[in-house]
């Protein structure tokens, strides 16, 4: 497959054309932001790391089942995936409370939840990204009944499925960010990344940190924490 010219670039990852219409190349970029933007900075390593860890879970839910935009790892950065439209929903699943969540409710970070908890947030860098309900998402056609309920059940699927995956790694899943695209026929699959990036990781045994929140609340040892990750999953 040949790589043509640019189409997008995002906060962390650029999407090339290519001469088949129906895939695209991710490239990871190592750039970092957080709060809203506010915060930018580079995560050394950060985009070979979040690209050869989410391909690999992509791999692991397609075989429980979920369909993802996953095709081929050209390299360590770049990545041939299905061409999607993406539905503007940041799809948000919680197992324990943390970040916002734990802002916004006034509660402590850590409180385990009895059942993982789904929200949406519209994505809109101008809004910045308000939550957005499913009635809401319906009113202003961001998908439809079906498509949100199918979005729901895929979402708590990947949960399941990655939650006992980390443990087996002695890290807990504590919340993850899920998007996902329409294909051309309008299949749904789950789409972007699944990364330090996106989700919370806790050391199982003494609760560290192994994520982006190590950026965003500067405590040090980035670099280290995603290399952890990456060697707990991909033994390297
Ligand atoms: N998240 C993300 N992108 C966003 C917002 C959140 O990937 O734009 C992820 C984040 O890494 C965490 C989960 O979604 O794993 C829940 O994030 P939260 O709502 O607590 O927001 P934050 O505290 O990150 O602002």
């Amino acid at each position: 497959m040949e790589k043509r010219q640019q189409i997008y670039e995002g906060k962390a990852k650029k999407v090339y054309a290519t001469d088949d219409s129906r895939f695209v190349i991710v490239s990871y970029k190592d750039d970092a932001t957080a709060l809203d933007g506010l915060k930018k900075g580079t995560i050394a390593g950060k985009g070979a790391i979040n690209n050869r860890m989410s391909n690999f879970l992509m791999r692991l839910l397609e075989k429980h089942g979920v369909p993802t935009h996953f095709v081929d790892e050209l390299n360590d950065r770049e990545t041939v995936v299905k061409k999607v439209s993406i539905v503007p929903l940041e799809v948000i699943i919680r197992n324990v409370s943390a970040g916002s969540f734990a802002k916004r409710f006034g509660v402590e970070e850590g409180i385990v939840f009895e059942s993982p908890t789904i929200e949406f947030s519209y994505k809109n860098d101008e809004l910045h990204d308000p939550l957005m309900n499913s009635y809401h998402a319906i009113a202003l056609k961001v998908a439809t009944r079906e498509e949100i309920e199918y979005i729901k059940e895929l979402a708590f699927k990947v949960n399941e499925v990655l939650k006992e995956y980390f443990l087996s790694l002695d890290v807990r899943l504590i919340d993850f960010k899920l998007e996902f695209g329409k294909l051309e026929d309008g299949t749904i699959v789950l789409a972007d990344e699944i990364s330090p990036d996106t989700c919370r990781f806790w050391d199982a045994v003494t609760n560290e940190k192994l994520d982006k929140d190590r950026f965003r609340r500067d405590m040090g040892g980035v670099e280290d924490a995603y290399k952890e990750m990456m060697h707990r999953v991909l033994g390297e």
